[in-house]
């Protein structure tokens, strides 16, 4: 065997085990990504060497066996599957073969919901539902009829006498999934990978009663072996299966030709998680039925289709190392360094572990083969380990006893998950604190990177947050890297954080629970430093916003000896203890921005984007980073990019900073 060979052969072999965990046992092992990204791989590997085409590749078969314990069932028109698209390049690229293959300019195409569930057939002779079957194989199925009658979605009688036959998705709702697979957990029963196995787990079940617990629901999209009157478009068919009482996913769309489609599959990337239901993707049709005869299928999927796959938020790679850092409140987190990976558009080396007892349970080791995900904004995040592909040289990691910065012995505090380093002196959580005060929504002191703050601490000039005040020129000039303009810039950056409103020092001390807007209410509510430390537990609660938990906090912050002299020190060295920003003067629920999430995007001339944002704040409106369904409104400055693009989609209000400046004049 040719090592070219060879490597097909190993190809097709592992597709097949996964076929086969995922579509007769319904459980996979390795992450759809993974999967389509071996399949993409053996069909460029046998398309260049179509000697080695077989008609038992992975490649050219549907879905897998059907189980034994179902009565069988022929499929006369075939159930087959869908070929992919995983960018606009391909989307593209099937627009022009079906343009080529039809000699036209441009086609009508209708966009659905891929809803990730399993995909079923129901016939009904006489109007009254008779057999509904599993894809199974694409040519013989199972007969699931006794647990799809449990589907309430499905009617069991319609209203037109000839024998159709008509196909949907299955699915179990998001809500179902996650109470299901807790249920599972308490059972010490294995949980399902994700709602598409849940589903089908469910539904091929020898006993009804299974099924009918599980809370399942259907999309019908497709139509079988059909003896009912001509219609000419799949958008026609899919009014009338609405009208004969099936349920049909309401956001399908009419679209004229491939750029309307780019248009919708990108509005459904950030959307879908919104949905009650799992999509993963987007099923692109050509409209004209006439059309689909001419262009037929393949022995897998029709030419005439195509399934648009969202990035994944999945990926396989090997865990090379854990790493321990001791932040701030002196809790010690493990990281894990992977081999470098691409999901959802970025690359990921390093992924959260969360605490001990995380790695515990999901047996996570050193050298193990392990699926991260990264999903949104979210930390990339180790999800589970690959059993099968764990080497022999895999290795159990224990976190530590002592601090890996100081040497201290770790607690556990409150029964909480997480070690800690409680010694007050412990150079990594100094370190951690600096880093904090001069960050961005604290101090926001330029130039003090984790470098910079290492070298200074390193070298005994700063050991708290107040020596910063009284670094001089020359000993910054002996540090490594630091030139004349450096420390110019540093020093001045320094000199001008005195200035800075009370809430920036106030988060930059790192009292626990009180974050930046915490910090902000704090300081507006109390004015000054000293009215915060004079405050009683009552009194801060009364505040909006600040809870018990918070109130303990800064009352237990404030009696520490070290923290009033650390106060006492940074009062000295002339950092403003008062509160310098706009105050509410304004009956906030009579503005129209009261309670309205508002996006600001583009170049704004007349304000900048800090006091367009605490204008909004001041009138009780709240500013988010990003575009989706529940933004009222959208202020856009010049050059604005996809975020009105988005909001014009979602047909959310958009203002100009004009419209804006004169509301609030107004
Ligand atoms: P597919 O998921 O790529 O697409 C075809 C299916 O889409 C149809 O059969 C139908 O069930 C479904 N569908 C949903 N909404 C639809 C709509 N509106 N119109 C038409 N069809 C709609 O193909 P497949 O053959 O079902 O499965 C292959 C995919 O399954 C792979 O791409 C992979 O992601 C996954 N898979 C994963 C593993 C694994 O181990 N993780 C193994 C095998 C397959």
């Amino acid at each position: 065997m040719t090592s070219l060979e060879k490597k097909v052969a190993d190809l097709r072999e592992t597709l097949h085990t996964y076929n086969y965990q995922y579509h007769v046992l319904d459980q996979p092992t390795v992450p759809d990504a993974e999967y389509d990204r071996l399949m993409q791989e053996l069909r460029t590997l046998e398309s260049a060497n179509p000697e080695l085409t077989a008609a038992d590749s992975p490649t050219q078969r549907i879905g897998g066996q059907p189980l034994e314990g179902f009565n069988k069932v022929e499929h006369q028109v075939p159930m087959l599957s869908l070929a992919n698209a995983f960018n606009d390049q391909d989307l593209r690229d099937f627009d022009r073969r079906v343009r080529e293959g039809l000699g036209i300019e441009q086609v009508d195409y209708v966009c659905e919901l891929k809803i990730d569930g399993l995909a079923v057939s129901l016939r009904y002779d006489q109007g009254i539902f008779q057999q509904g079957a599993t894809r199974g194989d694409g040519n013989i199925g199972e007969d699931i009829t006794h647990n799809l009658k449990t589907i309430r979605s499905i009617p069991l009688k319609i209203n037109e006498t000839s024998t159709i036959e008509v196909r949907g998705e299955a699915f179990m709702p998001k809500q179902s999934f996650l109470s299901l697979n807790k249920d599972k957990e308490m059972r010490e029963e294995e949980p399902f990978a994700n709602p598409r196995n849940a589903a089908a787990g469910s539904l091929r079940q020898l006993d009804p009663k299974i099924a009918a617990r599980r809370n399942l629901d259907i999309f019908i999209y497709a139509v079988g072996k059909w003896e009912a009157g001509d219609l000419d478009r799949h958008s026609d068919r899919l009014t009338y299966l609405t009208s004969l009482g099936f349920k049909i996913n309401p956001e399908w769309k009419k679209c004229q030709g491939i750029d309307q489609v780019i248009d919708y599959v990108e509005s459904w990337v950030t959307k879908r998680d919104e949905l009650p239901y799992e999509i993963d993707g987007i099923v692109i049709k050509v409209d004209r039925l006439d059309y689909h005869d001419v262009l037929k299928t393949t022995a897998k999927s029709p030419r005439w289709a195509m399934a648009y796959k969202f990035p994944a938020e999945e990926a396989v790679t090997t865990l090379n190392d854990v790493i321990l850092s001791v932040g701030r409140t002196g809790a010690v987190t493990p990281t894990a360094l992977l081999e470098p990976v691409k999901v959802a558009g970025t690359t990921v080396q390093r992924a959260s572990l969360h605490n001990e007892d995380y790695i515990k349970e999901k047996d996570i080791r050193i050298n193990d083969t392990v699926v991260i995900k990264k999903a949104g904004d979210i930390i990339p995040e180790v999800v589970r380990v690959i059993p099968e592909q764990r080497p022999k040289d895999a290795e159990p990691f224990s976190m530590p006893a002592e601090c890996p910065s100081c040497g201290a012995e770790l607690v556990r505090l409150d029964q909480e998950v997480a070690l800690r380093c409680i010694n007050p002196n412990c150079p990594a959580q100094l370190k951690e604190g600096l880093t904090h005060f001069v960050s961005r929504n604290a101090m926001n002191i330029d130039g003090l990177g984790e470098k910079v703050i290492e070298q200074l601490y390193d070298n005994q000039l700063v050991a708290n947050v107040a020596d910063l005040y009284q670094l001089k020129r020359d000993e910054l000039l002996g540090l490594e890297r630091m030139g004349e303009k450096s420390v110019s810039n540093l020093l001045s950056a320094i000199e001008a954080s005195k200035a800075n409103s009370l809430e920036r020092l106030l988060f930059g001390l790192g009292i626990r629970f009180v974050g930046s807007k915490a910090a902000k209410t704090l300081a507006r509510a109390f004015d000054d430093i000293d009215q915060l430390r004079a405050a009683s537990r009552e009194s801060l609660e009364a505040v909006d916003e600040i809870g018990k938990k918070m109130a303990d906090s800064i009352v237990r912050f404030f009696a520490e000896e070290k923290v009033g002299q650390l106060i006492d020190r940074l009062r000295q060295v002339g950092v403003n203890m008062h509160y310098r920003g706009p105050k509410p003067t304004v009956n906030q629920e009579q503005s129209i921005f009261h309670n309205k999430t508002i996006v600001l995007t583009g170049k704004l001339e007349q304000l900048t984007r800090n006091e367009a944002k605490e204008k909004i704040e001041m009138y009780g409106g709240k500013v988010t980073g990003s575009v989706s369904a529940k933004t009222d409104l959208l202020i856009a400055g010049e050059d604005a990019g996809s975020k009105l693009t988005k909001a014009e989609q979602l047909g959310i209000e958009i203002w100009t900073e004009q419209q804006f400046i004169d509301q609030i004049d107004k």
